[in-house]
């Protein structure tokens, strides 16, 4: 974890940033510090996010302070500090994990015409509460040597009596699992979705284990032949240097479900502006930055996530992968359904 310098009581200057910001985004010079600042809780760790805060402040001239650890470990965190809590903006991974946060009153409805005209509402929550940012898929990565595309096409293949012993998973207990169950939940109804789960787990391997990577490696290692996985796993796979690496993308493939029907499940990294954001200005400057080109950039080129605005330039490796219909469901619907989702999960002995 990385803790932030203590915070001082500065004088905010705002209005001395405004000329100075219009001559950086064209001469490129770093805007002078302005006196004020951001405070950022991000359960993002990747090293290119220091230079998305530092190009923010290089532009802006207010000064980014970060803090990141784990989504529940943040949360606990905002609880226990309360109204003096610092945070002013929330980055977390998965629409799930920004609904437990403002399930705990530690978010606050935004209105930013340039965030609701460059993301679309199924992809941010219908108050402003929080807004998506770049897009994951959770698609089936499988052996082609085991299996067919025509096997793993859809989300329910999964369930089907022939791949019984085929399959490795991540826990249920994990986000992207309760987000995905979630929309199943929404397809299928809850009964619909139980009976899934159930012959889901008829057909695992080995008890769940491991986290998304780790799924990769055993179907590669030919313990099991098919996993649930976000996209971006997969691909920095394939983009490492490390050949023992990219030789796992080589013995696996990656099936988009629901083609033929309702997409492929998306979720997003998605930013929210804390309840007691001491910078609310700055925290909503940053959160439209994020939605820029250079944003969209910054965000996507390390992690391999989706931009999620149109027309940002899409990160190395993905142009690699089909074109493929995402489904639409709304994402903010899926918080709501985590404890539906945990119980479901919980009664198949989805551990
Ligand atoms: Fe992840």
């Amino acid at each position: 974890m990385r803790f932030m310098p203590p915070l001082a009581a500065v004088a905010i200057i705002a209005l001395a940033a405004c000329g100075a910001s219009q001559d950086a985004s064209t001469q490129k010079t770093a805007v002078q510090p302005n006196g004020q600042k951001l405070n950022i809780y991000s359960a993002r760790h990747y090293d290119s996010d220091r230079l998305l805060y530092k190009t923010f402040e290089d532009e802006t001239g207010i000064k980014v302070n970060f803090r990141e650890s784990g989504a529940s470990q943040l949360l606990e965190t905002m609880k226990a500090e309360g109204e003096n809590s610092p945070a002013d903006v929330i980055i977390a991974s998965d629409a799930g994990t920004l609904y437990r946060f403002q399930d705990a009153s530690l978010t606050q409805p935004i209105e930013s015409d340039t965030l609701t005209s460059a993301i679309p509402p199924h992809f941010r929550e219908e108050n402003g509460n929080w807004f998506g940012l770049a897009k994951r898929a959770r698609v089936i990565v499988y052996d082609p040597a085991r299996l067919n595309p025509k096997d793993v096409d859809e989300y329910t293949d999964l369930a089907d009596g022939k791949l019984q012993g085929e399959l490795c998973m991540r826990s249920s207990t994990n986000i992207y699992n309760l987000s995905l169950m979630g929309e199943l939940i929404g397809r299928l109804g809850e009964d619909g979705a139980a009976a899934w789960t159930r012959s889901v787990v008829a057909n695992f391997a080995r008890p769940p284990q491991g986290g998304d990577t780790a799924q990769i490696e055993s179907i590669a290692a030919g313990e099991c032949s098919a996993a649930l996985v976000n996209h971006y796993y997969w691909v920095r796979l394939a983009q490492s240097n490390a050949p023992a690496q990219r030789a796992l993308t080589e013995k696996t493939r990656l099936s988009f479900p629901n083609q033929d029907t309702d997409g492929t499940h998306i979720n997003v990294t998605a930013a929210a502006v804390a309840a007691n954001a001491p910078n609310k200005t700055a925290a909503i400057q940053f959160i439209e930055f994020l939605t820029t080109p250079e944003g969209q950039a910054l965000l996507t080129t390390e992690t391999k996530e989706f931009p999620l605005v149109a027309g940002a330039t899409l990160p190395s490796g993905l142009s690699d992968l089909p074109d493929f219909k995402e489904s639409n469901y709304p994402l903010s619907q899926l918080g709501a359904a985590q404890a539906q989702a945990q119980a479901i999960y919980d009664r198949a002995g989805w551990n």
